[in-house]
């Protein structure tokens, strides 16, 4: 049984992911790269609790009880009683083999680990890992605290027990999952991010303005947001390191990341996160469109 979960990455996925666990009464250790990375993941968490107050939805004491379940690390060691550590760190995956090789070692025999990656193949992650047989891709929707859904990516290896285990985490924390197989990308981004891609390559190619291509998906085919605005919203890095597991994985070039979208992020305009992406975020009012 899952009482205790770990947090690999507190930044915007693991910090949702984190909210979630603790509000459903989960013990959560949240990590990053250093202790000051983690506790500023808890500061966001507090904003957006105080969010949910302000709706009505939690009172203040719910805030407060959620937020002493989260103890912030920087150490894997903490993780030593967790029977799931869920991984949010950077999509890249060279960066999680390392994480999963380290992460073994400090683990209970019997605990999980579970990967929130958006494209990487759960199956070759599991193999970086000492437990392969307890390893599942979970993959939560931006913003965790509002999305419904989660993905769940058994790989190859992955026991039945697992998979149950953690279908049944899914249902604790409030969401609905759906099983994808493990190609690259799995469901929800072998279907949004190619969009996200085409809408960039629209704009490279000069057929529409940034308010026109948003504009008419938002209206015209009743996204909630315009594809642009999205790609600001997931982080362009991870957009880009999306697209290109879907071209190599895949070996098709219909996939290739548009040239415009690897520009933005060899800036360092990683969107809202960076405070410019395909809309600049730095001022007071509306953001303003880049190009
Ligand atoms: P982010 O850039 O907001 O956060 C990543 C965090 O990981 C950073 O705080 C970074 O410091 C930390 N990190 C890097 N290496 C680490 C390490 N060795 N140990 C601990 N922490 C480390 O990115 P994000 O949007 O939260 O994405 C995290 C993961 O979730 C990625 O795999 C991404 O593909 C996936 N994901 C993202 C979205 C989205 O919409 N952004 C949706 C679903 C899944």
């Amino acid at each position: 049984m899952i009482k205790k979960i770990g947090i690999i990455g507190a930044g915007q996925m693991g910090n949702g992911i984190a909210h979630v666990a603790a509000l459903s009464g989960f013990e959560v250790v949240m990590s990053d790269l250093d202790l000051d990375l983690a506790k500023a993941g808890i500061k966001v968490i507090a904003g957006n609790l105080d969010r949910q107050i302000a709706k009505g939805k939690i009172t203040e004491a719910i805030r407060d009880e959620t937020i002493d379940r989260i103890t912030p690390t920087a150490d894997f060691a903490d993780f030593s009683d967790c029977d799931l550590v869920i991984e949010a760190a950077t999509e890249d995956e060279e960066l999680k083999k390392t994480i999963f090789r380290e992460l073994g070692k400090h683990l209970k025999d019997d605990a999980m680990i579970a990967s929130n990656t958006s494209s990487i193949s759960i199956t070759r992650l599991a193999a970086s890992s000492d437990r392969p047989d307890k390893f599942m891709g979970m993959h939560f929707m931006n913003p965790v605290p509002i999305m419904k859904l989660v993905e769940l990516i058994p790989g190859i290896t992955t026991s039945k027990e697992c998979f149950e285990v953690l279908q049944d985490l899914a249902e604790k924390l409030g969401k609905i999952s759906a099983v994808s197989e493990d190609f690259p990308g799995f469901i929800a981004n072998r279907v949004l991010m190619p969009m996200i891609n085409e809408a960039i390559y629209v704009l490279y190619e000069g057929v529409g303005t940034m308010q026109a291509i948003d504009k008419t998906m938002k209206l015209g085919a009743n996204h909630p947001m315009g594809p642009l605005t999205l790609a600001d919203f997931i982080g362009l890095d991870t957009c880009l390191a999306i697209m290109q597991v879907l071209y190599e994985g895949l070996a098709d070039s219909k996939y290739r990341p548009c040239p415009l979208l690897v520009k933005y992020v060899e800036a360092g305009w990683f969107g809202r996160k960076t405070g410019r992406g395909f809309y600049d975020y730095s001022g007071e009012g509306e953001p303003t469109p880049t190009r």
